[in-house]
């Protein structure tokens, strides 16, 4: 008898399974005349180009979001249930498994309470083991806890929810060989945010993983999450789930955040998010009333000596943290937010950030002829990433940031299978855009910059970020092409990023070697930005004596 066979409940056993691919057998839904589903044949009549076609029902399991996500996580898609959330996960597989009165369903507190909540729901006890009073995963005793109830489930939460505790995949790993008639179900929902390896790869037999969009991906909205496990678990679990689980534009929108061009932004966040978190543990810890401070995932845990003082000063700030009296007396989960977010929670604590505000945006351009993802912070030299599906291109965009000082993620997806055009010219466009955005008001700003030589090549580069764009390039190239970079497209670009930036950006370059003259001209404009974007001794001063740039 196989696992399932042993540990799922008879009925669900005895339902007919689903058949995942009927939906994909015959014609493409696409193409076909749809009167078997009883929808209604008009469009909806909402605005947004999401909204098309949700007259119809959405596939019952995505085939491409199904992909996508074994892809992201490095599995095969027979493995994978997409779910609505992971909340959705942990309730299949509870219904999937545990009969009402009958069967236990074991966590470790302090820790999520959905586990608790779905199990109870179902009618199944819950046994819980505890973590240690520091809030350590002991896997000994988590074991001994759990081991003499025989539950059809264990939950571990890792990074835990709330206290930021790792599971060492080692301890799960062995957990799960301890106990071979129980599902240990690893939630990584946060994993993206810690340091352990996840254990999606290894997700089979006993052992299952579930993953989230909602975290790292900023989907929460849309609810997508799933299972990674054994295909006969899969199989059983999509006996369960509901005939349409995920909406269309659930489906739509994770597939568009999860493109490929949009990756090196996720990730860049993803950095960006634990380096706050690990700033607000250092600034809490200084905190008289914060009597300790954990870090996990994308949030903090305190414990705070009066919640109560404390849940009244939040309101009054109009900030919202969750308080997990159950994990601790003062236990206090505080989610890491914008640096203006975070300041407004910090100064409740009484704690001013002296940070000036922050010079960092993102933005997304879109256009049927490229898809481009840029995040921009003036004020960080790192991390520099950028991917325009053009070497050189890349290579001078580099330059810029490198020469700028500032922190760029760029990546674009275009149609260079027709000519490099549209993706040179708009991402210099949404690079101009973005440094545009990044700069705000201009206040405490240099303003002017220049910069010049390189070999035997001059390259001078004059910018002023006066709001006014204009762009002027005196030079010449005799090769058609450096790199896969028409050099036709020089000029095009400072001309771009002057007017998407609102900037005057002069060029003047002469020399022998093209390679030299195009980079010169990237490298100086590099250095003209840093000295136009540099903050000088008044924050607040404008370089201007009109008032306004
Ligand atoms: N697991 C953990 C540990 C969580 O904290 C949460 C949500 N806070 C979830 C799962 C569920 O997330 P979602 O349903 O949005 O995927």
């Amino acid at each position: 008898m196989s696992l399932v066979q042993r540990l799922a409940r008879p009925e669900i056993l005895a339902l007919p399974p689903t058949d995942v691919a009927a939906a994909q057998k015959g014609a493409p839904i696409g193409s076909s005349i749809k009167l078997d589903a009883n929808e209604n044949p008009f469009a909806p009549l909402v605005g947004g180009s999401l909204a098309a076609s949700i007259n119809r029902y959405p596939e019952p399991q995505p085939a491409a979001l199904r992909q996508r996500l074994a892809d992201l996580y490095g599995v095969g898609p027979e493995t994978l249930w997409v779910t609505r959330g992971s909340d959705d996960a942990i309730d299949l597989l509870v219904r999937a498994f545990c009969r009402p009165g009958i069967d236990k369903v074991a966590v470790v507190e302090p820790t999520f309470s959905a586990y608790a909540q779905f199990a109870r729901i179902q009618g199944a006890e819950v046994i819980a083991a505890r973590l240690t009073e520091e809030f350590a995963f002991d896997a000994d005793a988590v074991f001994a806890a759990v081991q003499p109830e025989r539950p059809k489930l264990l939950f571990l939460c890792t990074p835990n929810n709330p206290t930021g505790t790792p599971v060492d995949p080692n301890d799960a790993r062995r957990i799960a060989a301890a106990l071979p008639d129980t599902l240990v179900v690893v939630d990584e929902a946060y994993g993206e945010f810690a340091e352990e390896p996840s254990l999606a790869g290894e997700a089979a037999g006993n052992l299952v993983v579930l993953r989230t969009l909602s975290k790292a991906y900023g989907l929460a909205g849309a609810r997508v999450g799933c299972a990674i496990a054994d295909p006969e678990i899969i199989e059983l679990i999509a006996r369960v789930s509901p005939p349409y689980p995920l909406p269309s534009l659930s489906i739509a929108a994770a597939l568009d955040a999860l493109s490929p061009e949009r990756m090196p932004l996720h990730a860049e966040r993803v950095a960006r998010l634990v380096a706050y978190r690990e700033v607000l543990a250092d600034t809490l810890r200084s905190v008289a009333e914060v009597r300790s401070v954990r870090t996990g995932g994308n949030f903090l845990f305190l414990e705070v000596d009066d919640p109560t003082g404390l849940a009244q000063r939040l309101a009054a700030a109009g900030i919202r943290l969750r308080f997990r009296p159950n994990a601790a007396p003062g236990g206090v989960r505080v989610t890491v937010g914008t640096d203006a977010e975070n300041a407004a929670m910090l100064a409740v604590f009484g704690v001013a950030s002296g940070d000036k505000p922050s010079r960092r945006v993102e933005l997304v351009r879109d256009t049927k002829e490229t898809r481009i993802a840029v995040a921009i912070d003036l004020d960080r030299s790192e991390p520099r990433r950028i991917s325009t599906g053009i070497g050189f291109y890349d290579h001078m965009l580099d330059q810029v940031a490198a020469h700028g000082g500032f922190a760029l993620t760029l990546a674009c997806a275009g149609d260079l299978a027709i000519d490099p055009h549209h993706s040179v010219e708009d991402v210099a466009l949404a690079l101009g855009a973005a440094l545009k955005q990044a700069l705000r008001d201009k206040r405490g700003i240099g303003r002017f910059g220049f910069a010049l030589p390189m070999d035997e090549t001059r390259a001078e580069v004059l910018v002023d970020l006066s709001g006014r764009p204009f762009c002027k390039f005196e030079g010449t190239f005799e090769t058609e092409a450096v790199g896969g970079l028409p050099t036709q497209m020089v000029p095009h670009i400072f001309r771009s990023l002057a007017d998407a930036m609102g900037a005057a950006i002069h060029v003047r370059v002469d020399g022998d070697n093209d390679h030299h003259k195009v980079e010169g001209c990237f490298k100086a404009f590099g250095r003209a930005l840093r000295m136009g974007l540099a903050l000088g001794g008044d924050a607040s001063a404008l370089p201007s004596t009109k008032g306004m740039l």
